[in-house]
């Protein structure tokens, strides 16, 4: 069998009987390189301020769930064996990989984390993989500037900006609000001004968080460049090796 054979096997086998599998995904994303994830499902609050949630691994029909992929343009792989799961790991991409597999072989992407949202409410990032300043509530000097900068120093609402109206003050506030788990970067956060600040009813505004989506490209429009970035690292890792 050749590579092209074994792809295809893992793209069209079979999922075991009365068997589970877990939705698993390896790309380099540009900005933040390799990315591991498993899709996750709501299990409960940890007990902190402020409140957030814990994520387990979630379950799916195989083939289901993979035929669900393709048709949604996303190649993914069955994966049964621990054979099955090397081709995984050279390949990257999207894997619907055996329950008890997976469970072996990655608990801690499974097991139930305090999770924070994305930026751009698109998924969920545990909170041991996140930094001291995404973390905290308070932007750092830095990523302040850096928000005003991008923005142009104008309230992304109503448009005005200090260097034309003496009364305007600039606020940086975070599109998906720190207080339900939104993280303090620059993809969560926005410019603007005190009168628009206070005005903002509910203070979760999806209009703003789709703002920031539209000033950072859409994950889903680069997936396949990020698997083929994925392949070319593993590929100098093993040639780093031999
Ligand atoms: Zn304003
Ligand atoms: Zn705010």
């Amino acid at each position: 069998m050749t590579y092209k054979d074994e792809i295809l096997r893992l793209m069209t086998q079979p999922e075991q009987p009365n068997a589970l599998y877990y939705h698993c995904s390896a790309v380099i994303d540009p900005e933040k390189g390799l990315q591991w994830s498993v899709q996750t499902q709501w299990c409960g609050y940890a007990d902190e301020r402020p409140r957030r949630e814990i994520r387990k691994g979630c379950l799916y029909h195989g083939e289901a769930q993979r035929n669900w992929l393709h048709e949604a343009g996303y190649p993914a792989l069955l994966i049964n064996d621990e054979l099955d799961l090397k081709y995984f790991y050279l390949l990257g991409g999207n894997a619907l990989i055996l329950q008890e597999l997976a469970e072996k072989r990655f608990a801690h992407h499974i097991e139930p984390t305090v999770c924070l949202r994305e930026s751009g409410g698109l998924g969920f990032a545990s909170a041991d993989s996140l930094s001291k300043t995404q973390l905290q509530h308070a932007p750092t000097k830095t990523v302040r500037m850096e928000v005003l900068t991008r923005d142009g120093r104008r309230c992304q609402i109503c448009g005005r900006s200090p260097a034309y109206y003496v009364d305007v003050e600039l606020h940086v506030h975070h599109a998906i609000p720190w207080g339900k788990g939104g993280m303090t970067e620059v993809q969560n956060l926005i410019t603007l001004c005190k009168t628009c600040h206070d005005g903002l009813e509910p203070h979760c505004d999806m209009d703003l968080v789709n703002l920031l989506h539209e000033k950072y490209p859409n994950v889903a429009f680069t997936y396949l460049e990020d698997i083929k970035r994925y392949q070319a690292w593993i590929k100098s890792q093993m040639e780093a090796v031999t």
